[in-house]
Formats: structure tokens, C-alpha cells, sequence
């Protein structure tokens, strides 16, 4: 990267005069000038380069820049820039044909979005036409996006502020065994337990009024909790014994983030919605979407779908969709995310776990995991409060200041650093951030017991 100050410099201030971030005071936000990114990589201005451990906002599954991907993006701009979502379009076409191929079972028709916010949106109104029931279950500790519906769905404290009760929105606790909310011991009991309490939950709800149950196969956002054996599987039986439509939100955990194309592809579920974006073309172009049963685009075979978006299957998003799938079938990128999981990151980060207090759990697989910091491993007490701002994060933000000052960009979640690099971060690439969290996590035990 060629150091360029004065540039970085103006588009520092014209960010700062008129960008309204997400999230964020827009004072107290110093937002890094990036001047260009490759590969797991990117650099700022000043030339400093750093590994991506976020992958974004844990999207670029293929990494940046992906030179088949940006042709394909740059072919489709000079044949069919735009086109409207009534009319048959080759990349539409295509990109639907890909997905539904690999999703599980019999989703096999794609409603396509702009981001995952809106699939949630459409995945529970269709949830919602279909039953003819109001209400959707959520669990605590989940991110569904947003947008007004997927908001009030999201069990983190980034609901609280838009927290208006959306009509029909209840919330349960998904098994979580490290921090379990049934006071289980293992994993069998937490299972048991947690499939108890959604039937108590729907029970007590009446199951004649719920629509939807949606879950992040593996929670994303608020902790990568890989659900004990048989939870998902319980989960799609209570579905099918009440008539209530089974939502999984791979937004984040599909397209090869787990090592497989699907997280549900782990536990052998196939649900009746599925909604996806990020990875579906590693975010070149915005696109999501939500993959639909046979039996609930029945219900709409005859009767309009009462929803639709000005860009739904927009041709530029598509075409990096089909372009960015074809990629990861040639180059073997998903096989790339299970053995770099497998053999360096997962190894790696249990030694690291080893060797540092502040590390109380390490949980996760292909390039989807998560470090639970603490300040007591006998006590599990998190390195800062749930939902920590201003001094009382500050042992987190000494963890991240610490993990940049030595070239690597971490994903930080409250008490947790997620490590969630492309799906094709070389052995090399993990292995030096790796070394780099291990200079970083020697701050954080400065803060344990
Ligand atoms: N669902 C899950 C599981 C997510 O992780 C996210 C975003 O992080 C969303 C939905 C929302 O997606 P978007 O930000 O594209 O609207």
C-alpha cells in the first residue's frame, strides 16, 4: 500500500462533516480512512496494513477483492446494469438456481432482498400469511437485523432502544450451556432443558396463535453458542407437532462460514424458511434473501405474495452471487473454512485458552468462533458488563487497541472476540493473527483475579 496522508486526511473530514454512522454518537467516533483491502487484508492511508479478523461485518467470506468476482460485477455493469424484479433476468435467473441447490431439502424458490433485515421482515410475513397466526418466538442472545420487525426479534441490547414491543413478538431462551439459563451441567441436560422451556413457552403463549419460531442456527452476533446435538432437531419436531413454521436466520453462518455450506448442513435440519445475505456474494453488491418450502410457496401459488422490493434480485448483486458461488465451488472454499477451523484455528485457540486466564471459553467451527473473556474462570464473571460503554469496557478496549497497534483488526462483542476471518484465510494468515491475539490477551489478564 502506497502511503497517501493528504487524501486520507479529506476523506477523513468529509466523513466526519457529513456521514451519519450506524450505531453510534456521531461525536465520539473516530472511523479509520481505509484506502484500499485485499485478500483477508486492508490499509489505511498512512500505509498501515492490517489482518482482518471480522471479515467485514463478517461477510467477505471470500476475502476482498476477489479479481472473478469484481470481472463478473464489471461484466454485468457494461451487458444489464439494472433491470426491474417482474421480468426473467439471466443473473437472477442463475444466482436462485445456485442457492436453492444448496440449500437444504426442499427450499427451492428465492425471494431476494437487499440485506438481511428484510429477509427476516419478509421470511415472518410469510411465516405470518401462511398459519394465519400473529405471533413469532425469538430467542434471547440473537441479532435478526434493523429493521422495525427484525429489531424487536433481535434478543440483544441493540433492541432495547427500538424496543416498542412489536405486536406478536415473544421471546425464549435458546441453550447457551456456558452461561445456561436452565442451570444445566452438561450438554444433554441443557438440550433437554431448553427444549422443555420452548414447549412451556408455546404452551403458555397458545400454540393456535404463534406463526414462526426463528433462530440463528448458530447464533452469530451475540456469541457463536453451537446448539447442543439434537436442540435443532427438537426444535423442527415442536414446529411440527403445533403447525408453527421453522425459521432459520443464516444470514451469518451461511455460505461456507462454518465449514459447510450451511450451519443447518451440521445438524441435519431442514427448516420451512431460511433466511441468508452477507456471504451469498461475500458483500460486493447488497443482497439477501429468504429460501422458501414447497409447501409455503403453495400457499402463494395462487395468491399474491403481498410484499416486493424495487431491487429485489438486483442484476449486479446476482451476478456477484453466481460469480462469488462459483468461485467457492472451484477454488474449494468451504472444504478451505472446515480445515482451517480443523487444523489451525480451533488448535490454536485452545492453546491460546491454555495459557491465558482471561480466556474462559473458545467455541466454534470453520471460521466462526468466539473467545468469552472473563474475569474469573471459577466464576465465569465477564471481562466487562453485559452491554459495557465508556470506562467500564475499557479492559475490552485496551484487548482491541492492543490486537490494531500489532496489524490485526478483531471483532468485539461485549465480553467476546469473535475470530471470524474469510473462509479462505491461509494457514499463514490465521496463524499470525493467532500470534497477535496472544500479545493482545496478555492485556486483557491484566484485568483478571
Ligand atoms: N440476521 C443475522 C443472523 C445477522 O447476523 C444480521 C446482521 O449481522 C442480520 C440478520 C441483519 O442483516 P443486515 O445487516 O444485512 O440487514
Amino acid at each position: 500500500p502506497q502511503p497517501n496522508p493528504q487524501v486520507g486526511a479529506a476523506v477523513k473530514a468529509a466523513d466526519r462533516a457529513h456521514v451519519f454512522h450506524s450505531w453510534s454518537a456521531q461525536e465520539l467516533i473516530d472511523p479509520l480512512a481505509v484506502a484500499g483491502a485485499e485478500g483477508s487484508y486492508f490499509w489505511d492511508y498512512e500505509g498501515k496494513r492490517y489482518l482482518d479478523f471480522t471479515s467485514g461485518l463478517v461477510f467477505t467470506n471470500i476475502g476482498y477483492q476477489h479479481p472473478k468476482v469484481v470481472a463478473a460485477i464489471q461484466e454485468q455493469a457494461a451487458t444489464l446494469s439494472t433491470f426491474a424484479p417482474a421480468f426473467a433476468i439471466e443473473a437472477r435467473s442463475e444466482a436462485a438456481r445456485l442457492i436453492a441447490e444448496r440449500t437444504p431439502g426442499d427450499l427451492d424458490k428465492i425471494f431476494f432482498t437487499n440485506g438481511g433485515a428484510e429477509a427476516v421482515e419478509n421470511a415472518t410475513r410469510m411465516a405470518r400469511l401462511h398459519t394465519g397466526r400473529p405471533k413469532i418466538l425469538s430467542a434471547y442472545r440473537s441479532y435478526h437485523g434493523a429493521t422495525s420487525t427484525a429489531i424487536n426479534l433481535t434478543g440483544d441490547p441493540r433492541r432495547w432502544p427500538n424496543d416498542i414491543g412489536a405486536a406478536g413478538v415473544v421471546h425464549f431462551w435458546a441453550p447457551f450451556l456456558y452461561r445456561s439459563p436452565f442451570h444445566a451441567e452438561n450438554e444433554r441436560q441443557e438440550c433437554e432443558r431448553a427444549l422443555q422451556h420452548l414447549e412451556d413457552t408455546i404452551a403458555f403463549e397458545g400454540p393456535a396463535t404463534i406463526a414462526a419460531v426463528i433462530l440463528e442456527t448458530i447464533p452469530g452476533t451475540a456469541g457463536i453458542m453451537t446448539p447442543p446435538p439434537g436442540y435443532l432437531a427438537g426444535v423442527r419436531e415442536i414446529c411440527d407437532r403445533y403447525g408453527i413454521v421453522f425459521v432459520l436466520d443464516e444470514v451469518m453462518a451461511g455460505f461456507g462460514r462454518t465449514g459447510k455450506w450451511f450451519a443447518a448442513d451440521h445438524y441435519d435440519v431442514t427448516p420451512d424458511l431460511m433466511t441468508f445475505a452477507k456471504g451469498v456474494n461475500s458483500g460486493y453488491v447488497p443482497l439477501g434473501g429468504v429460501a422458501i418450502s414447497s409447501e409455503i410457496a403453495e400457499t402463494f401459488a395462487r395468491r399474491p405474495y403481498p410484499g416486493g422490493l424495487t431491487y429485489s434480485g438486483h442484476p449486479l448483486a446476482c451476478a456477484a452471487a453466481v460469480a462469488t458461488i462459483n468461485v467457492m465451488e472451484e477454488e474449494g472454499i468451504v472444504e478451505q473454512a472446515a480445515r482451517i477451523g480443523e487444523t489451525v484455528l480451533g488448535p490454536g485457540l485452545r492453546e491460546l485458552a491454555e495459557r491465558h486466564p482471561s480466556v474462559g471459553e473458545v467455541r466454534g467451527t470453520g471460521v466462526f468462533w468466539a473467545l468469552e473473556l472473563v474475569k474469573d474462570r471459577e466464576t465465569r464473571e465477564p471481562l466487562v458488563p453485559y452491554n459495557a460503554a465508556g470506562t467500564d469496557n475499557a479492559p475490552m478496549a485496551a484487548f482491541g487497541a492492543t490486537a490494531k497497534a500489532h496489524g490485526l483488526w478483531p471483532f468485539i462483542n461485549m465480553n467476546r472476540t469473535h475470530v471470524v476471518p474469510p473462509c479462505n484465510v491461509t494457514e499463514g494468515e490465521a496463524k499470525e493473527g493467532l500470534a497477535v491475539l496472544d500479545m493482545a490477551l496478555s492485556i486483557a489478564d491484566e484485568h483478571t483475579v
